[in-house]
């Protein structure tokens, strides 16, 4: 590979005796990976079920790499399911930093497309709250699409600057993750066009602005909370630099300790970096906390049921207690024609550009509703009336995502539809046939 000259002095004067390694390693093939997503299942279930071999990762507990050869992830049944994501094992290395702990708040400020969210929501498991924001409008519907496969009920998805949320959640979330974007040496590998893209320039300018999303959300941390910094880049001025800057600007936040038994060591003893030498693309993760005592901000959204809708909230409860022996979490809220689950400790989320908070229930029609694919996608199968679960051979797999009827023989309504005991949608059965209502964007 042709890296620019500029470039490689750094790396010089950063691995030093290392160079050389480093060099040797510029072409060769990307190492690849996933995340087990534990809403979902766990990797005792999932391994066995994957048609290739996996090993696991030292970066993160539910991480793996898999064959650089392996083709067509995405159209895995196992994917639609959700019961992994995609991602270079190195990019896993924030979240084992944030040690997430079950009941936490955490903000993912720099979310899209969704790995390390999907990682602190497999950590939640349910409980606390996952906030995933995404300023470019586009990358988070992206973003909402992987939370919805992903089977996440417990957080909100929104498109809002850093400095507007930050501000108006000030000291709400316990964990905090800045994943910032970065000029992208530790993409090299995986798409050249990054080596086209990189200059010093480009390295100063991200340097500049990333300092700033981090400054922005050094104010929702709480006190005794944890910031957690990350970029997949190599650079001393978006890394150390950034991080020397940050502490000199804000002295109620200090250095944490990473506890990470992987990686590089650097000046900094709260941060750690991965080159492929370290069998990595490329990561860099620095953990910072806030000063002072814990405290707990009650959530101040709670949204009362509108007397004149009382119609509406009938029928949608009516829908959930048809669908399930054991109702989901979370309280029912009517908003225009859609109905949702929202998580209980949510904040006021007005004016924040929130495109999901909690799970859609469904869309009113008339007189009636109908439900979503996000709410079957995160419900557990044994909280449901009817599931039709499809064996790993079994024909109905494919032709159910490509959207074709299929026979089922479950008792009418709907219906989640399972792989291996995962589920990857709904239908609505009648008469032992399946209607599909797999959604045409997601269909094979
Ligand atoms: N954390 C993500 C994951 O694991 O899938 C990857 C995040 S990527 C490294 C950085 C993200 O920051 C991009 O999605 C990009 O659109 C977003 N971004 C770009 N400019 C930004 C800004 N000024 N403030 C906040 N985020 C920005």
């Amino acid at each position: 590979m042709n890296l620019p000259k500029d470039f490689l002095d750094e790396m010089q004067s950063l691995l030093n005796d290392d160079y050389e390694k480093y060099i040797n390693t510029t072409d060769n093939e990307p190492f690849r990976g996933i995340s087990v997503n534990r809403i979902k299942t766990t990797p005792e279930k999932l391994l066995p079920l994957l048609p290739f071999d996996v090993q696991k990762s030292p970066f993160y507990d539910d991480g793996y790499y898999i064959p650089s050869d392996v083709q067509g992830i995405g159209n895995l049944p196992l994917h639609h399911s959700g019961a992994f994501y995609v991602q270079e094992p190195s990019a896993m290395s924030a979240v084992e930093l944030l040690d997430v702990q079950k009941g936490d708040q955490v903000l993912d400020l720099c979310a899209a497309p969704g790995g390390k969210t999907s990682q602190i929501a497999s950590k939640l498991c349910g409980t606390g709250l996952i906030w995933s924001n995404e300023v470019v409008k586009n990358r988070a519907n992206i973003l909402l699409s992987n939370f919805e496969r992903m089977g996440i009920a417990n957080g909100v998805v929104s498109s809002c600057y850093p400095e507007v949320l930050c501000e108006r959640l000030s000291g709400f979330f316990d964990k905090v993750l800045v994943d910032a974007p970065c000029s992208g040496e530790g993409m090299f590998r995986k798409n050249p066009d990054a080596v086209s893209e990189w200059s010093r320039e480009h390295v100063i300018s991200c340097a500049n602005r990333q300092l700033s999303i981090l400054n922005s959300a050094a104010e929702c941390v709480k006190p005794g909370g944890t910031l957690v910094y990350s970029t997949c880049t190599f650079s001393y001025e978006e890394n150390e630099g950034v991080i020397k800057a940050f502490l000199s600007d804000n002295p109620d936040f200090e250095m944490g300790d990473t506890g990470a038994h992987f990686g590089r060591k650097t000046e900094l003893p709260c941060a750690v970096r991965i080159t492929p030498i370290e069998s990595g693309e490329g990561h860099f993760a620095a953990k910072l906390l806030r000063k002072g005592e814990s405290t707990t901000i009650l959530p101040s959204y709670l949204p009362n049921r509108d007397r004149k809708n009382n119609g509406l909230y009938q029928t949608a409860e009516q829908l959930l207690s048809d669908i399930y022996t054991e109702l989901p979490d979370g309280i029912l809220t009517i908003v225009k024609e859609k109905a949702y689950l929202l998580p209980k400790c949510l904040p006021d989320i007005n004016g924040l550009g929130v495109i999901r908070s909690g799970v859609l229930v469904g869309e009113f029609r008339k007189n009636r509703i109908e439900p979503s694919h996000a709410l079957f996608m995160s419900s557990k199968p044994s909280s449901l009336k009817r599931v039709l679960d499809l064996t790993a051979n079994d024909t109905r797999v494919s032709e159910f995502l490509k959207g074709l009827e299929i026979d089922c023989d479950s008792e009418n309504g709907y219906t989640a539809v399972a792989y291996c005991g995962i589920i990857i949608g709904f239908g609505k059965c009648s008469n032992r046939r399946l209607k599909n209502k797999y959604p045409k964007g997601l269909r094979i």
